[in-house]
């Protein structure tokens, strides 16, 4: 794995979705002003510059995963452990961001459906000299505790709503994080990889009696897992004599809680801002990744060989100014 400079592992970027149908109809105005030719918001008197700033005119999804999350993909299959977050308030626009809710049908244009249909169009291509195993996990994390999502207890178990058990975080000999029993679904298609991603966001959504508060509560994280085997062809090329060389990265795809007053988002500014600080790094500072579940969890993904966008969504609507300048802060403390 080649190390990279740092200040390229941490992109923010800002995505504004057009005024909905709701706001609308109660009258709500578009208080967002995106300065043509530059990543830049402004709101009322705030102004804010990001690495990227995707405004309301339509064609943002395509965008985004070209100029954000693509070069990601190319990283994972170089085997940089990546992440894309979606930061903002409930109704801001992450579940239409990330494609969450793609179930394999239609292609609705979300990050997670591009992200499939790249990976698995680039393990294709390399077929010939490498092998592929790739798998799937999503969990939750809700009140500092982690579930698997796509734990099936079975309907009859589920019709009497069972307490769901929370799975343990370990970290491994060489750094690296893992969840204790989660289950990882083996895929061989972009197809299947959709029915977890679809099942999972069903659970999320039925795993609690009020599923508004949970969603806008939880985070989720629909992780991808690449691990490429070189067969002898290709190494022998190199100096080792080993027969494989494997190499495993994986791709956390998160959807963040909606609210502010979380412990895993707080955590979370002050590890990605304690990692974008230059001169705090070069001095070794303290990256404090055991302050929750989400940073202990995305631990071997932040910093160091691993690359990183944060998309914060954003509503334009004039009744969501006070929530979108917390968003805009927020993202910004993250540069
Ligand atoms: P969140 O996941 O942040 O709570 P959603 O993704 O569910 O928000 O979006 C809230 C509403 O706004 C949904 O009805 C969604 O279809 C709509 N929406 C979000 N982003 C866009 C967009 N870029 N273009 C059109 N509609 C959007
Ligand atoms: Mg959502």
């Amino acid at each position: 794995m080649a190390s990279q400079p740092q200040s390229d592992s941490v992109k923010v970027a800002v995505n504004v979705r057009p005024l909905i149908t709701p706001e609308l109809v109660l009258g709500c105005t578009d208080c967002v002003t995106v300065t043509p030719g530059e990543p830049q918001v402004q709101i009322g008197p705030h102004v804010f510059t990001y690495d990227h700033v995707y405004g309301s005119t339509g064609s943002s999804s395509s965008l985004i995963f070209e100029q954000c999350v693509y070069p990601l993909v190319d990283s994972l299959f170089c085997g940089y452990n990546t992440t894309v977050l979606a930061y903002g308030q409930t109704g801001s626009g992450k579940t239409y961001t990330m494609g969450t809710n793609y179930s394999g049908e239609s292609n609705c244009g979300g990050i997670i459906p591009q992200v499939m249909e790249t990976i698995f169009k680039k393990a294709d291509a390399m077929k010939g000299d490498t092998e592929f195993l790739i798998r799937v996990s999503f969990i939750e994390i809700f009140k500092e505790e982690v579930f698997d999502l796509l734990d099936d207890p079975g309907s009859v178990a589920k019709a009497a709503a069972p307490a769901r058990v929370p799975i343990q975080i370990r970290e491994t000999a060489n750094g690296s994080i893992t969840l204790a029993g989660v289950t990882e679904a083996e895929v061989k298609s972009k197809e299947e990889m959709a029915l977890h991603l679809a099942r999972g966001s069903l659970s999320r959504a039925t795993g609690s009696t009020n599923m508004n508060s949970q969603s806008s509560r939880s985070h989720a994280i629909f992780t991808i897992s690449i691990e490429q085997k070189r067969t002898s062809s290709s190494a022998s090329e190199k100096s080792t004599s080993n027969e494989y060389d494997i190499l495993s990265s994986k791709f956390h795809l998160v959807d963040l809680a909606g609210i502010h007053i979380n412990r895993g988002l707080l955590a979370l500014g002050n590890v990605i801002s304690a990692l974008g600080d230059e001169k705090k790094r070069k001095e070794g500072a303290f990256v404090p990744y055991r302050d929750s579940k989400l940073t202990r969890l995305l631990q071997d993904s932040l910093g160091g060989n691993s690359k990183t966008v944060m998309i914060a969504c954003i509503s334009p609507a004039d009744s969501n100014a006070e929530e979108t300048i917390n968003t805009l802060k927020y993202a910004n403390r993250a540069r």
